[in-house]
């Protein structure tokens, strides 16, 4: 199946791939037409740039201006849930003419590119035999559930993906990586994204507090609406209705409502992140009006849990 990868990539086609956070959909980040297939079959706009996947940190190195606080954070959390920001060529340089690089539109023509290297064997084989770094955002319709098992791929984006590939436990974590932004002059850095790596993990590594987050849009794919489910999702929900289709943390009511999922019973966070997508998926399928979803804490990595729910939860109108 990795052969037949392969052979996708290098012909310009998308390939589906498991990692430890969530699902990938791959397309050679160096070749501007993949790119822009890519684009086209999530439905992604153009101006929400992909992260570029690496099959190394010395590969990394070679297309960006890597610095103290990329090599800090490689050693720390690489292979891993952690993606970083980061200025493609040295302040105040051009490129060099033939330097290595991905193609613009997988940074969405931004003078930063966004890296990281999968902790999966599955992602890292592909990466590491096809010799060039993949572009790859979550395998799903842009907006909507992310994909955390290939058969979530296959149903969603099926017709338009040349390959999935399998394997026995895709996604380990269940929610997307972490994004810190050390692009900017100096040593400070933003956190874009909450996931599996917390911020204080982060701070413990770089060794200060994160910029105070404004509200200004900085990474320009974190619109408020996203992780959407076909039906309304309703949050902190202690007495759910008998017709909801309920997500459970912890203890579950008496009666339970027919449809009801069980995160974790024993409240543990890493399991609930785990399964939570999967479990939307399947919850989204019933025929229940509404996705009611019990308190679940905003700790560890609950805090990215939370920030999940409440995008998909957010209705503009
Ligand atoms: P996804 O691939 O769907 O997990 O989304 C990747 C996220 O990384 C998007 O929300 C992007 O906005 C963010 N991202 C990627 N590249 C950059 C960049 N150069 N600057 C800021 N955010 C970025
Ligand atoms: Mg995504």
């Amino acid at each position: 199946m990795i052969e037949d990868a392969l052979v996708a990539l290098k012909n310009g086609g998308l390939v589906a791939f498991p990692t430890e956070t969530v699902y990938g959909l791959g397309a050679d980040a160096a070749n501007k037409h993949a790119v822009m297939k890519l684009y086209a079959a999530k439905n992604r706009p153009a101006f929400n740039p992909l992260i570029v996947h690496c099959a190394s940190v010395e590969q990394m190195r070679e297309y960006c201006a890597w610095d103290d606080r990329a090599e800090a954070l490689a050693n720390a959390f690489m292979p891993g849930p952690l993606t970083i920001i980061v200025q493609r060529w040295p302040w105040g340089k051009f490129p060099e003419p033939d330097a290595p690089s991905v193609s613009e539109e997988a940074c969405a023509k931004l003078p930063t590119i966004a890296l990281r290297m999968p902790d999966h064997p599955v992602a890292l084989e592909l990466i590491q035999k096809y010799g060039k770094p993949i572009a790859a955002p979550s395998a799903n319709p842009s907006g909507m559930l992310s994909p955390t098992r290939a058969e979530h791929v296959r149903q969603h984006l099926g017709d338009v993906v040349d390959v999935i590939l399998e394997a026995p436990n895709p996604c380990r974590i269940g929610l997307e990586s972490t994004i810190v932004d050390i692009s900017m002059r100096g040593s400070g850095w933003e956190l874009l994204r909450q996931g599996a790596i917390s911020q204080e993990g982060i701070e413990a590594v770089l060794k200060m507090p994160p910029f105070p987050k404004d509200e200004k849009i900085r990474s320009p794919g974190q619109l408020l609406r996203h992780y959407t489910t076909h039906k309304d999702l309703v949050l902190d929900v202690t007495e759910p209705l008998p017709e909801d289709a309920l997500l459970v943390f912890g203890v579950a009511p008496h009666p339970a409502p027919r449809h009801t999922l069980n995160l974790s019973p024993e409240s543990n966070l890493e399991e609930a992140a785990s399964r939570l997508f999967a479990y939307l998926h399947l919850l989204d399928k019933t025929d229940a009006k509404r996705i009611a979803v019990m308190p679940i804490p905003e700790q560890g990595i609950g805090v990215a849990i939370n920030e999940r729910l409440r995008r998909g939860a957010f209705r503009p109108y």
